[in-house]
Parts: structure tokens; sequence; C-alpha cells
């Protein structure tokens, strides 16, 4: 058989490289056109199916709060909210690819609770269960453009960057800004002075809430001024925000008892809970904390997060998949240790975090706390077991002056 490419017909001298097949040859440079074809034929498969995910396969709300609540205690309305507007983001991109003219709206989400209750908790969470890009983002580090620290569209970069710089699957993407109270207007009056990490950050983040095209410098930042952006569309972008907005239950107060004239209000107000009112928290409550309206307006679903009472510090620190407890008694497992609390310690270090004010983040160190002799010295002992008494838990805490740790 002569020797010739079977696809361009060039014989062997003329091609780079000539490869032999059953019963026929290719050269390299129709190899390498073959293989531009093949890419762009699948990508554009890709494409036709739309998403990349079926809607029924997809967890449907009730799985997605199941699956939260093997991770987070309580907090039941938040989960809720997610579940649904996570589901519904979802359904958007799903309806998009059929195009029959109906325009589901995007519903971005603020969650309000105070620290340490379990609002990033519930995004990490919901992360790990997605089949999108994911990208958790502080506010804290946002000014307006042109100042020191880092612009808004910085948060794109990052869901760039988790979508391995695929902007198709960036453009779908979900992002949490924590800290959003962070970023309140610091003054009533905006022009006195310029308040550049406040109101010029909120109209920074309004642009890529609203859903614009928006340029993002491409890895590693431009190098030369004539070096492209990338373009990405956040019209697609689900937008979670989290803050604790300290101090807002005042105007949530002031507000209800302003509004309760009456006598039916007079009723209305016997209801009210006054130890927990955030969950009275209305989207003017946020506009009172220093929100710009066009902000709010772009949150339309408004949820809160209860404060964690002792109960739920109890359930936090054993009941969660990979509670603290569980997670000391793996460690320990690794060692061939057995690793057992009694009740009576349980009870105790959720006494001592409720006395310190330190909530959940607080059982944490308690327990670090507690145990870092027993991590140090154990290891090293030929002890199939070890177990964690009150006295021993009461004698660590004091010897590390916990209190005074804490109070400084
Ligand atoms: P924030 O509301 O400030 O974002 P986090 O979600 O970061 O609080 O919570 C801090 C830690 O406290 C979490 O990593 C988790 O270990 C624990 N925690 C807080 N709330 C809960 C909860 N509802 N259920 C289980 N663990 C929680």
């Amino acid at each position: 058989m002569k020797k010739v490419c079977s696809f361009c017909g060039r014989s062997e001298r003329d091609v780079p490289l000539l490869i032999t097949g059953l019963s026929g040859f290719i050269c390299s440079d129709c190899a390498q056109q073959a293989c531009e074809i093949v890419k762009e034929a699948l990508h554009t498969e890709h494409k036709d199916e739309g998403l990349g995910f079926k809607l029924s396969e997809l967890p449907k709300p009730k799985e997605i709060k199941a699956y939260l609540d093997q991770y987070v205690i309580g907090q039941d309305d938040a989960k809720r909210y997610l579940a649904v507007s996570v589901y519904n983001h979802y359904k958007r991109l799903a309806q998009q690819a059929t195009d029959d003219g109906v325009e589901i709206e995007k519903s971005n989400i603020i969650m309000v609770g105070s620290t340490g209750t379990g609002k990033t908790l519930l995004a990490r969470t919901i992360a790990k269960l997605l089949h999108v890009p994911f990208t958790i983002v502080d506010a804290t580090v946002f000014t307006e453009a042109g100042y020191v620290g880092e612009d808004v569209e910085s948060i794109l970069s990052r869901l760039l960057q988790v979508a391995d710089y695929n902007v198709e699957a960036a453009q779908r993407g979900i992002v949490f800004i924590d800290e959003i109270d962070k970023i309140a207007r610091k003054s009533d009056n905006p022009s006195i002075t310029r308040d550049v990490s406040g109101e010029g950050v909120q109209q920074g983040l309004l642009k890529l809430l609203e859903g614009s095209m928006v340029n993002v410098p491409p890895k590693g930042g431009r190098k030369h001024p004539d070096q492209d952006y990338i373009h990405v569309d956040t019209r697609n972008i689900l937008f979670i925000c989290g803050g604790a907005f300290d101090g807002i239950e005042k105007k949530i107060a002031q507000r209800l008892n302003t509004h309760v004239v009456g006598y039916n209000s007079v009723q209305n107000r016997q209801h009210i809970d006054k130890g927990n009112l955030m969950k009275y928290i209305l989207p003017q409550d946020l506009k009172s904390f220093g929100l710009i309206p066009e902000i709010i307006g772009r949150l339309p679903v408004l949820t809160y997060l209860n404060p964690l009472d002792r109960d739920a510090l109890r359930r936090i620190l054993t009941e969660p998949k990979n509670s603290i407890v569980k997670q000391q008694v793996k460690l320990f497992e690794m060692d061939g240790i057995k690793l057992s609390f009694d009740e009576d310690t349980l009870e105790y270090i959720v006494d001592k975090a409720v006395e310190y004010k330190l909530g959940a983040r607080g059982l944490r160190s308690i327990m670090e706390t507690i145990m870092m002799d027993a991590m140090f010295e154990v290891p090293s002992k030929k002890v199939k077991t070890f177990k964690v008494t009150l006295d021993y838990a009461k004698k660590q805490l004091d010897k590390a002056n916990f209190s005074e740790l804490k109070a400084s």
C-alpha cells in the first residue's frame, strides 16, 4: 500500500508525521484538525444539553433541608428559605434552556442573625451539595473602586477561579457574601464625607446584583493595559448575603412600638416574642440600619437565624454529622484509643459556653482547652480507653485560666 494520508492525500515525504492505521494513514496535520473538529462538536453538544444537569436528578427542597439538618442544628426557617431559593435557582437555569418566554426572576437571599449562629455553616453545607460553582467572600475587604482594598468585581474573579475559568459555569454559580452589614452606610447623611467602605461599596455591589456584564481581570490580574478582560454576565448568578446586623433589634423594636397602636394592636403586642425580635425583621429595618433601598430591593428573600439557646448548644456538641465530640472521638480512634465523655462533662462545657457568652464557636475552644493535655500525652501511653470526667474537665479549664483568657 502506498504511504499517503487517507485524508489529504499527501505522501509521507510531504508531511511532518504519518500515523499508520489498520487500513490507512493519517498525517499529523489532519489529526490535529480532526482533534479541533471533535472538540468543537462535543462542546456544542454540551451546550445543546444546556446545563450539564437534569432538574429531575437534583435534590428537591425537602431533600436539601434534610441534608442541611444533618449538619446544622435548628434554624428551620433559614433552611427552608435557602432550600427553596437554591432549588428555584436551578429551575430558572433549566427554564432558560427551554426558553418559552416566561422569565423566572432571580431571588437573591439575605440572612440576618447574630454571629456564630450558623450562617456561614449553612452556606458551606449547601455548597457541598451543589452542582454549580460556589464561593464565599467577605464584604469587609471591599472598598469603592479606586481606593485601597478590593473592588467588588473581585467576587467574580473568585467565582471564575472555582469554575476553572469556565465562564459559562461561573455565570450560573452561587456567591455567599458574608458580613454584608459591615458595608452599611455610616451616617444618615451620605454627603458629609466620602463613605468609601459603605455606600460606595453598596453601589458597586448593586451592579453585580442587578445583573450586568462585568469586566473581570484575567487570572493573576492584568499585566499590561491591552490585555483583555473576561466578560462575566451576572444575571444568573445567585447571591446569598449574610450579616449579624448588631443592634438591629432596637430598630425592629422601635418599629413594632410605633406601629402597635389601637385596640387590635394591643392584643398583637402580647404575642410578640421579646426575646427574639429578629424574627419580625422586615426590609425597612435593613434600610434603617444603613443598607440602600436599591440593594434591599435586589435581595427579595429575607430570612433570619435564631440565637442559639442552651439546648441548641448542647445538641451542637454531639448531634451534627461532624460534631465537635465526634471529631475528638475520631482523632483518638486513629491512635487506637476509645474516647468517651461523661454526660456531666458535656453539660459543663455547654454551661461554660453560656456563662462566657461564647456561643457555638466557644464550644470548640473550650473543648480544645480541655483536651489539649490528653491529646499531647495519651498517644504515647499504652492505653486503650480515655474517659473525660467532669473533674478532669474542670481541672483542665482551671489550669488554663480559661475565664481570664476569654475576658482578655
Ligand atoms: P456565622 O453565623 O457567624 O456565620 P458560623 O456559621 O461561622 O457563624 O458558625 C461558627 C461555628 O459554630 C460553626 O463552624 C459551627 O461549628 C458552629 N455552629 C454555629 N451555629 C450552628 C448550628 N446552628 N448548628 C451546628 N453548628 C453550629
